[in-house]
């Protein structure tokens, strides 16, 4: 279109390879991805966003609507680049390049083919390093021997694909795991965690866990992340948000494993919470099978919901038909009674109302009352108990 070459590259292909669906389209060009990006959305329309510090733009086609399902909402355009590792396990300094350059600076061999698009060169593969062959073995390889110490969030990845595509990660890359097992520990918080929220986001998340288990690259991110029979037992309930994986994995932490584990990977406020919820019902879970609704309800109800879901599965007997039951009706209960009435009765605001207004909750949780009237018999006797105190003062 504009005179310089351009590819479909990385995971597409592999996808359109594997004939997978293909969710992400990342184009690279020789040239400036920028006036790229400018020309198709002035011949076609949609939206345009650009990083300049980094050469990529992003086009959205449908602008801000959204495309049809299945295909994708915007397409990566890339410039083509080289890059080099200052220190071990650090971001990469980020230069112009060719493709070749830019093939080389790839992960595995699976995610370095690129298909031509432009003119005359439509469809012709390029495979310098032995994608295809790889693929067609079920082969997961680095490039070069360096690899995992430049970049040890590979191994995460490599983990990921090998049990994604069911392909086994190649013997001589696996060899390289001990030496850049230790620079786990220089990456960031906010990789580590990407990496491990993008394993929880698969289905078979567990498979993952459990070979990064045995490849020992769990206990270098931090002591706390185990694997044992009793886990993969919690990640074979089959839900679907990584969220929930997280819980399943992590709830038979201790409060204080979480906070330490808080500090290495510094999750979002609202998963810290949710990870500190499931681990406290985990942790005292035979206690629900003996607590009345209403004390069950007041262990609850500050809690995520996520976290009470998650655990659920997991629970057996009398706490799980408790929590079930606090997910299904407790949680919904409210007395009739308002704060509005309760100023009609004049009684003086303050924290007295809530008092008053969870007692009668309470009440009907506990199947102390069960209707109107009974609630209304209910209040005067909260009154007449609060005034004779009062009077006794
Ligand atoms: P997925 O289906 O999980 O999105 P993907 O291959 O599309 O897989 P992305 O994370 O979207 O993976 O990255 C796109 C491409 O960028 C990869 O195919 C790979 O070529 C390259 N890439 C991504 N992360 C790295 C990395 N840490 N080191 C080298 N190359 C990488
Ligand atoms: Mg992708």
């Amino acid at each position: 279109m504009l005179g310089f070459p351009i590819y479909i590259v990385g995971g597409s292909v592999r996808d359109l390879v594997l004939g997978r669906p293909v969710l992400d389209f990342d184009l690279v060009l020789e040239g400036d991805a920028m006036v790229l990006g400018r020309a198709l959305a002035t011949k076609f329309g949609g939206k345009l966003t650009v990083h300049t510090r980094f050469g990529t733009a992003k086009w959205f086609p449908g602008g801000d609507t959204l495309q049809q399902p299945g295909l994708p909402d915007f397409i990566d355009l890339i410039s083509a680049r080289s890059e080099a590792y200052k220190h071990p396990a650090a971001l990469p300094t980020v230069k112009p390049g060719i493709m070749a350059d830019d093939i080389r600076r790839r992960d595995f061999t699976i995610n370095a083919l690129a298909v031509r698009l432009d003119g005359a060169h439509f469809g012709e593969l390029r495979d310098e390093l032995g994608g295809m062959d790889d693929l067609h073995n079920g082969l997961v390889r680095v490039l070069h021997p360096r690899s995992f110490m430049d970049d040890p969030t590979r191994m995460f990845r490599a983990v990921r694909y090998e049990k994604r595509y069911d392909l086994k990660i190649e013997p001589q890359t696996l060899a390289l795991v001990p030496e850049a097992r230790p620079l786990i520990a220089k990456l960031s918080a906010q990789r580590v965690r990407h990496e491990l929220d993008l394993i929880l986001d698969e289905p078979n998340a567990e498979f993952m866990l459990a070979r990064l288990g045995d490849l020992d690259l769990l206990n270098p991110i931090h002591p706390a992340l185990t694997w044992d029979v009793t886990t993969w037992a919690r990640l074979q309930h089959k839900v679907d948000t990584g969220e929930a994986r997280w819980l399943l994995w992590l709830m038979s932490l201790t409060e204080p494993e979480i906070k330490s584990l808080n500090e290495r990977l510094k999750f979002t406020a609202s998963r810290l919470k949710s990870l500190y919820g499931s681990s406290k019902i985990f942790t005292t879970l035979s206690a629900f099978a003996d607590l009345k609704p209403s004390q069950c309800v007041e262990r609850l109800e500050n809690l995520p919901l996520s976290a009470v879901s998650v655990v659920t599965l997991v629970a057996q007997g009398q706490s799980r038909q408790s929590l079930e039951k606090y997910l299904s009706e407790w949680r919904h209960v409210k007395p009739k009674t308002t704060g509005n009435d309760l100023k009609e009765l004049g009684i003086e605001p303050g924290p007295k109302y809530h008092e008053i207004l969870s007692g009668l909750r309470a009440a009907w949780l506990d199947g102390l009352v069960g209707s109107g009237n009974e609630e209304k018999a209910h209040l005067e006797e909260i009154l007449r108990k609060a005034q004779t105190i009062q009077r006794l003062r």
